[in-house]
């Protein structure tokens, strides 16, 4: 039985962050990795903060976590100490939990009771208390690889080795099938490996589940584009001839551009992924990045993660200056509901620790354009205000006043949004269109409506959280198994939208 009145004796804290002189100087991860003691001691105390709610928000897919985790189960496990029940709990419903605790904004904790009331103390620390359990779970060995004990004789290509690809493989494989996954990128992991810097994972965290993978049975193949016609690529054909069934979870990786703005060709002006991607490699050992901030003044133009990611990496790189702008006005005091693309509570969870190490953010701004002859040198910016239109529902960027600020930047990062899934030659060998919010439509069984193409993760949603990637993931590997077989006991946390 969970402590009803725990939250009344411990305040929430969150996990202890390395000190910002530290983190500046090295690209590990920004939270401490304490003694396992120590770290689960404190854990067990925040977990002894939930009540256990006869209905607990915080598991529900509505409104808490899509995966529907077992959230006050595992809570009161830990809060006993039975670590390895807890974990058996967790892994229940997440295949990587481990993932989902570093990197996941924790909608689970928005929804928390005890999130309502200031006086509560703020919600339970469920992101803490997941991550913890997860990692405590790889140094007690209590994560093996699970091998079926049977065989469907079916096989299943992966298209993509993102959250949403591994899961489904993860699933399918330990269903008896024979899986492959497909990756273009010379090392697996899609988002997880090149998106994300090593401050918010470091890549160690992912190899390990990989290994898992391998271990039960999962096969990969990178540096291969399905569609495309390079050496080593696999033809759409070969991959129908060969495969039962496809996944599609390729993700949604087309940046959102801003090509009226003048001097947007300016050399210097990149996609925020790009910058990611290349210093993502360079950390890998694949030598110096191409897109370097060091020595330069940084704007990043954007407020959401992929920006903070940006922001992080410029700094980490030696920018000379790094600024960030959103033109949307500072929340929480003055964000307005109605004009915000983001829900409050998780914008003061997305406090993110990059901003607290350098650098400035700036809101109710725009950038007019970027200044230079080849290469940008400064950017002209303006004050907006952000207004959404009654009757169309859109929102309307306006200037505000007449003056125009100029500001030092010789490296810019538009990290303004995905536009859905990039153009490429498997979609039409498969049959397939885009929708108008470039995503790949399905139907109820999320079956695309090229027969036994199926799709899951961004591909599907858009630009997401990695929660919604891995439920998405669980949720096709029941489809397919179902396809495959007539009948799928694998779980299914969520539906297609
Ligand atoms: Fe515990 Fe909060 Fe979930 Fe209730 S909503 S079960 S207090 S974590």
């Amino acid at each position: 039985m969970a402590d009803p009145s725990g939250f009344l004796k411990h305040n929430r804290k969150d996990a202890p962050k390395r000190p910002v002189a530290d983190r500046l100087s090295d690209w590990h991860e920004v939270y401490l990795d304490q003694e396992p003691a120590e770290r689960d001691q404190q854990v067990r105390t925040q977990a002894s903060r939930c009540m256990d709610c006869g209905i607990p928000f915080c598991h529900s897919g509505s409104a808490g976590c899509p995966l529907g985790n077992l959230i006050p189960e595992w809570n009161d496990l830990v809060r006993v100490g039975d670590w390895a029940s807890a974990s058996d709990r967790l892994h229940a419903t997440n295949n990587f939990p481990e993932f989902t605790g570093r990197l996941c904004p924790a909608p689970c904790e928005a929804a928390c009771v005890l999130s309502i009331s200031q006086d509560s103390g703020g919600p339970v620390a469920i992101k803490r208390v997941e991550q913890a359990i997860a990692d405590a779970s790889w140094e007690r060995d209590l994560v093996w690889a699970r091998q079926s004990t049977v065989s469907s004789g079916k096989r299943v290509a992966v298209v993509g080795s993102g959250p949403a690809g591994l899961a489904a493989a993860q699933q399918l494989t330990r269903a008896g099938h024979e899986v492959t996954v497909y990756e273009r990128d010379d090392r697996l992991g899609g988002l997880l490996r090149y998106g994300i810097p090593e401050f918010k994972m470091e890549k160690k965290v992912l190899d390990r589940r990989l290994a898992q993978l391998r271990s039960e049975g999962t096969r990969f193949v990178t540096g291969c584009e399905v569609g495309g016609d390079k050496p080593g690529d696999l033809s759409v054909e070969t991959l129908r001839a060969r495969y039962d069934a496809v996944v599609l979870a390729v993700g949604a990786l087309r940046g959102r551009d801003a090509p009226d703005l003048p001097g947007r060709s300016l050399n210097g002006v990149h996609f925020a992924m790009d910058h990611l991607v290349a210093a993502n490699k360079e950390c890998e050992g694949d030598g110096p990045t191409s897109i370097s901030a060091e020595g330069k003044h940084v704007l990043i133009i954007g407020g959401g993660d992929t920006a903070a990611d940006c922001y992080g990496t410029a700094t980490r790189q030696g920018a000379l200056s790094v600024t960030q702008l959103d033109q949307y006005p500072q929340p929480p005091a003055v964000r307005d509901e109605e004009i915000s693309p983001w829900p409050v509570w998780p914008w003061i969870l997305r406090n993110y620790p990059v901003h607290e190490e350098a650098g400035e953010r700036r809101f109710a701004v725009a950038v007019e354009e970027f200044v230079g002859d080849d290469a940008v040198d400064s950017v002209r910016l303006r004050e907006v205000v952000v207004r959404k239109d009654p009757s169309t529902g859109r929102r309307e960027v306006t200037p505000v006043g007449d003056h125009v600020e100029e500001v030092p930047a010789q490296l810019v990062l538009l990290a303004i949004g995905f536009e859905g899934v990039e153009h490429m030659p498997l979609l039409s060998g498969l049959n397939l269109a885009l929708t108008p919010r470039g995503t790949i439509s399905c139907g109820p069984d999320w079956q695309t409506p090229t027969e036994g193409v199926f799709v899951c993760g961004d591909a599907h949603r858009g630009a997401s959280l990695v929660v919604w990637a891995i439920a998405e993931g669980r949720s096709v590997a029941n489809a397919v198994d179902a396809y495959l077989t007539g009948a799928s006991d694998l779980p299914a946390p969520v539906h297609p939208t």
